[in-house]
């Protein structure tokens, strides 16, 4: 790709939009373990709570008026399952309205709607049975897809039925950042299992409901993280990139393409449900992590790198051809592939856009080389509640001042727009972002007085461009976090991070 002479147009029908969940927008979700995690400021890096977050639960069509203008076809959100189902086998019907109102709202504005099930949060209730080492979760869980799939499936075009199922086994059970906060390993390969019949179970139930016929769709949303050592030399770094690789990455994906919980993490015993559960594979994209058993070289090799590469505000690589990498791993399994998350903690608002851009150029590139993508979903709407991250990292097309009820575009949203509206990235925006410098001007032969004066250095790109939506405003924003590795799973072996710790896997 160096041309730049024609715009790159994605298939007919693509799918744009934006994802979120439920809990890190909607504003009281008391009834959740993480609620409850949250009264405990150490379990936050910046000791703040998710309290009112978004204020999305009342301010949701003022949101979906938002992803109209920003021309999107499709949206993500997730259903809280701790408002629908507050104590077990008693379901709020209020709760299940107020659903059905954001479904309507949704496809009033003709956008397709992509629902998860489980994205992070459980009931408090479900916690407390042990929420995924509980041999009886799976059931439960499909109990409540059941009850959405019942009530609201008319209206649900795409299921999600987890969420980054190895970062919530990761997060939870082995690194301990994410409630109940345990480092076990033995527990880690429990509940990756037990997330495995929890989906393949919820899949087939959905299946079942009379809302469901051939135009339903149900899939998973699976983190890839592209693995890296440290130092390609050292065969200790090696051997944990792989084994990081193994574990988070593929054992899933290849346990839904063999329909097996396999090795090591299960037995290879058949899961019942498991074969033919996903329609589609949701892929969620972030960043590069360079990996090493020894935490203190990760740690140096991130301090070494500032400034040498480009990072979000965690710190996470940006690494545009990760997700044509991601895009083709998911695609393995020859079901169509969606991008289900991609987006940067970036507090200024500065890389977003060329963040947007650079990782469509590569996916456009998967495309073209024969993956099946149907869509991109951005990482996020709005600036959220950002689990142990708390509310400093800004990963949003919008500005939101924590519990307020103002939104305010960002420029990068006006990137977005222009793509999502042209269904392409125009010429002109990969020309902003990616067109070679032009010629410096031969330096002058040294002359006797005056000096010549040397060109004005050029902006960079992305300050050309003339203001999309509205600027957002800068003051009362916290400063951005210094940087950190990205936060990955500790080697077995290793202490588990500090609470503040979030998981890619
Ligand atoms: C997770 C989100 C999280 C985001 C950024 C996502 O894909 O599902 O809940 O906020 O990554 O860390």
């Amino acid at each position: 790709m160096d041309d730049f002479d024609k715009d790159l147009v994605f298939p007919e029908n693509f799918l744009w939009g934006s994802a979120s969940s439920a809990h890190q927008i909607e504003g009281n979700n008391t009834g959740n373990q993480w609620w409850r995690w949250e009264e405990k400021s150490s379990h936050i890096a910046d000791g703040s709570r998710s309290g009112r977050a978004c204020r999305h639960y009342e301010h949701f069509g003022k949101d979906f008026d938002l992803v109209e203008v920003l021309g999107m076809n499709c949206h993500r959100f997730s259903i809280e399952w701790s408002r629908v189902e507050p104590e077990p086998g008693v379901f709020d019907e209020e709760a299940i309205d107020h659903y059905r109102m954001v479904l309507r709202a949704l496809h009033e504005r003709e956008l397709a709607v992509f629902v998860t099930l489980h994205h992070f949060t459980v009931p408090q209730w479900f916690e407390d049975a042990g929420c995924w080492l509980n041999p009886e979760a799976p059931e439960r869980f499909a109990t409540f897809a059941r009850k959405v799939a019942d009530k609201l499936g008319e209206d649900i075009d795409y299921y999600i039925t987890i969420n980054e199922p190895m970062v919530v086994a990761n997060a939870s059970y082995l690194v301990g950042a994410h409630p109940p906060g345990h480092t076990d390993r033995d527990e880690f390969a429990r509940a990756a299992v037990n997330l495995l019949y929890s989906h393949a179970k919820a899949a087939r139930t959905i299946r079942e409901s009379t809302t469901s016929d051939g135009e339903t769709k149900i899939g998973i949303a699976k983190a890839i993280t592209v693995y890296e050592a440290v130092d390609p030399n050292n065969g200790a770094d090696v051997q944990e990139k792989d084994r990081r690789d193994r574990l988070l990455n593929a054992w899933f994906l290849d346990s839904l393409a063999s329909g097996r919980a396999l090795e090591p993490l299960g037995t290879s015993e058949p899961v019942p449900g498991l074969p033919g559960s996903c329609d589609f594979i949701g892929v969620n994209y972030y960043l590069r992590a360079r990996v090493s058993p020894d935490s203190e070289r990760m740690r140096q090799y991130y301090e070494s790198m500032r400034g040498r590469t480009e990072q979000s505000d965690l710190g996470w690589e940006v690494y545009p051809e990760g997700i044509r990498q991601a895009a083709e791993r998911a695609w393995k399994l020859r079901k169509p592939v969606f991008i289900t998350a991609n987006g940067i903690a970036d507090h200024a608002d500065k890389k977003r856009a060329k963040y947007i851009v650079s990782h469509l150029m590569e996916l456009h590139g998967a495309i073209r080389a024969g993956v099946d993508v149907r869509g991109y979903m951005h990482w996020t709407l709005l600036d959220d509640f950002e689990w142990a991250l708390g509310r400093v990292p800004k990963f949003g097309l919008a500005f939101v001042a924590p519990d307020s009820s103002r939104r305010v575009l960002k420029k990068s949203a006006g990137v977005f727009k222009e793509i999502a509206t042209a269904n392409a990235i125009p010429v002109s925006l990969l020309r902003r972002f990616f067109a070679p410098e032009p010629a410096q001007p031969p330096v002058p032969a040294p002359a006797p007085e005056p000096a010549p004066e040397p060109p004005p250095e050029p902006p960079p790109p992305h300050q050309e461009q003339p203001a999309q939506p509205e600027t957002p405003p800068s003051p009362a924003q916290p400063q951005p976090p210094a940087p950190e590795p990205p936060l990955e799973p500790p080697p077995p072996d290793t202490q588990p991070r500090s609470p503040g710790s979030m998981t890619r896997g």
